[in-house]
């Protein structure tokens, strides 16, 4: 899953308004933000195969330190319990934790069966394998996307142009990143590990974008405009 992931992210700004929009999306995409680093050390493994399912070439041969279910739920709390020590906000630290185990759960209806439940060669390997039912996969990606971007759209409001263009251009940049990834894969596997790095900028774009909208809640607060006589 790509967008859902973030949509989630947005989604989390109406439990935890005091955490930034930065801090949860880099929480719902800590696991494919930490894979490409793992691949680039060597310490996972992937590789890239034309035609593997309809909507991915890629075969995740090894990646039990980002993507197994233990390992998620360690990530989950450590990345929970370090904001909790920054951040002394409660409820924000436990959005986060359970934002980066909902990257797991996001991830098995999209992926064949390649998601250990713990590392290590005894793990059964789950994943309902819906990237070969195309269109399906995009339909649920973008209900949630749309959702998570409604809601965090209605919970805040822009103070300035960088509050609302800039929103609107980040989710328009994601939606394109996705649609346009479908087509022809990366030449190897180190260019793919490179590219998938990009998905870092989306963290402190996202810090940056909120920064510039003001939390407002459930419900639109009227503008009080000045009266003119
Ligand atoms: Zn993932």
């Amino acid at each position: 899953m790509f967008l859902g992931h973030y949509g989630i992210a947005f989604a989390a700004k109406r439990v935890a308004p005091r955490a930034s929009l930065g801090a949860l999306t880099f929480a719902a995409q800590f696991l494919d933000e930490l894979w490409p680093i793992l691949l680039l050390l060597g310490v996972e493994q992937v590789r890239i195969v034309p035609g593997l399912m309809a909507m991915s070439p890629l075969d995740f041969t090894y990646y039990p330190y980002s993507h197994s279910l233990v390992m998620a739920i360690v990530w989950g709390v450590l990345i929970g319990g370090v904001y909790f020590l920054l951040r002394r906000y409660g409820s924000g630290a436990w959005v986060m934790g359970l934002l980066v185990v909902s990257h797991w759960f996001l991830d098995v209806p999209m992926h064949r069966p390649d998601l250990a439940l713990w590392p290590g060669l005894s793990s059964p390997k789950i994943g309902w394998g819906l990237w070969n039912w195309a269109p399906l996969p995009w339909l649920i990606e973008f209900v949630i996307y749309a959702a998570g971007v409604s809601i965090y759209a209605r919970a805040t409001h822009a103070r300035d142009r960088i509050g609302s263009w800039g929103l609107w251009a980040y989710v328009l940049v994601l939606a394109i990143l996705y649609v346009t990834s479908n087509g022809s894969p990366p030449p190897n596997e180190r260019v793919l590990a490179w590219m998938a790095l990009g998905v870092w900028l989306f963290v402190p774009w996202a810090w940056w974008i909120d920064k510039h909208r003001d939390y407002i809640g459930r419900l639109r607060i009227p503008i009080e405009r000045p009266t003119t006589f």
